[in-house]
C-alpha cells in the first residue's frame, strides 16, 4: 500500500470533531485517551464517487453496530452520522475521495472498564487515490503466520482497531517479504481475508468465499455478491481449506479501498487476471457510481454452509 503525500495531521481544511467542524490541523485527542490506550475505538472507511459516498448508511450503520460490540453507545443515530459526513464531504469539496469516521471513549479514566467515559466521534474527508495501482494489475499475497481470532477472543464483527494490531503485524510482514498485502488463515487455520478486504476463489464459473463469521462482514463483499448473481454466477459462502487455493482458477478481494482487486499471487501460486474479476471489476464500478438501486440488490448476508475444503 502506499502512503499518504503529507503528513495527515499537517493539512488544510476541516475535520468534525463532537459535533462541529474544526480546522484540520486541530483535531487533536489528549494523550490519555481511553481509545488510543486499549484499542477500543471503532472506525469506518468509505469512499466518495462522484461527490457522494457510496453505501453510506450501511457504513453508518456498521459504525453503531462495532461501538455496540465493545459495549459503548455512540451519542450518534446512523441517520445523524449521514447527515455529518455529507457536512464533512462538502466542506471538502470532495468529488472522489476516502472518509474516515472514528469513534473512542476518551479521556476521562484510564480504568479498563469504562462505562461512564464520554464517547467521541470524528469525521474526516481528503482525495485518496486507488490503494494498489490504477489499473487492473494483480497483487500478490502472502499467506501470514497471524490468525483472525476466534469470535470468543476478540469482538470479529466489530471494525475495531484492536483487530487491525493483528491485520498491521500481518501486513508488515508481507510487505517485507516482498508482498504486495497478507491473507490471513481464521484460528481454526481455515481462508479468512486480506489485511483490510474479502477474499474470493473462482472455481468453474462459481464464486467462493468464506462466510462473515471471522472476516468482517464487508460492505463491498454484499454488494459483489449481489453483482455477481445478477450477472447469472453462483456464489458460495463456505469454510474454506488453504488447499482451495491449489484449485482456483481466479482470486480477487473486496473492500472499500481496495474495490474489486484481482490476485495474482499467493505465496508460490499464481492465478491469471480472468474474465470473472475483470467483469466484477467492471460492474462494481458502474455500482458505486451508480447511486440508489444498487442497495436494493444487495442480498442479506447467507447462512454459511460447514466445513469445506
Ligand atoms: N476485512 C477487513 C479486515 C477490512 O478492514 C475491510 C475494510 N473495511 C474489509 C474486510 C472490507 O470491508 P468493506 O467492504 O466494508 O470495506
Amino acid at each position: 500500500m502506499t502512503g499518504a503525500a503529507l503528513p495527515l495531521d499537517d493539512r488544510d481544511g476541516v475535520v468534525w470533531v463532537d459535533g462541529a467542524l474544526v480546522p484540520w490541523r486541530a483535531a487533536r485527542l489528549h494523550v490519555l485517551s481511553h481509545g488510543l490506550h486499549y484499542g477500543g475505538s471503532v472506525f469506518e472507511g468509505e469512499r466518495v464517487y462522484d461527490g457522494r459516498v457510496f453505501a453510506l448508511h450501511d457504513h453508518s450503520a456498521r459504525l453503531v453496530a462495532s461501538a455496540r460490540h465493545l459495549g459503548y453507545e455512540l451519542p450518534w443515530t446512523a441517520d445523524e452520522i449521514d447527515a455529518v459526513t455529507c457536512e464533512v464531504v462538502a466542506a471538502a469539496g470532495l468529488t472522489d475521495g476516502y472518509v474516515r469516521p472514528v469513534a473512542w471513549r476518551g479521556a476521562d479514566t484510564l480504568r479498563l472498564v469504562a462505562p461512564d467515559s464520554r464517547v467521541h466521534l470524528a469525521v474526516a474527508a481528503w482525495p485518496w487515490p486507488r490503494i494498489f495501482t490504477d489499473g487492473p494489475r494483480g497483487i500478490r499475497l502472502g499467506t501470514s503466520r497471524w490468525r483472525r481470532p476466534a469470535p470468543d477472543t476478540a469482538p470479529i464483527r466489530a471494525k475495531a482497531a484492536a483487530l487491525y494490531a493483528i491485520g498491521a503485524l500481518a501486513g508488515q510482514e508481507a510487505e517485507a517479504a516482498g508482498f504486495d498485502d497478507a491473507l490471513l488463515l481464521d484460528h481454526r487455520g481455515r481462508l479468512a481475508e486480506a489485511t483490510g478486504a474479502n477474499l474470493f476463489l473462482v472455481r468453474g464459473g462459481e464464486l467462493h468465499t468464506p462466510p462473515p463469521e471471522c472476516v468482517l462482514d464487508g460492505i463491498t463483499r454484499r454488494t459483489v455478491i449481489g453483482l455477481a448473481r445478477g450477472l447469472g454466477l453462483p456464489v458460495v459462502e463456505r469454510h474454506l481449506a488453504p488447499a482451495a487455493l491449489d484449485h482456483a482458477d481466479e482470486v480477487f478481494l473486496t473492500g472499500t479501498a481496495y474495490e474489486v482487486q484481482p490476485v495474482t499471487g499467493i505465496d508460490d501460486r499464481t492465478y491469471p487476471l480472468g474474465e470473472v474479476g475483470a467483469a466484477l471489476t467492471e460492474a462494481y464500478a458502474r455500482a458505486v457510481r451508480a447511486g440508489a438501486d444498487e442497495r436494493a440488490a444487495r442480498p442479506a448476508p447467507a447462512a454459511a454452509s460447514s466445513d469445506a475444503g
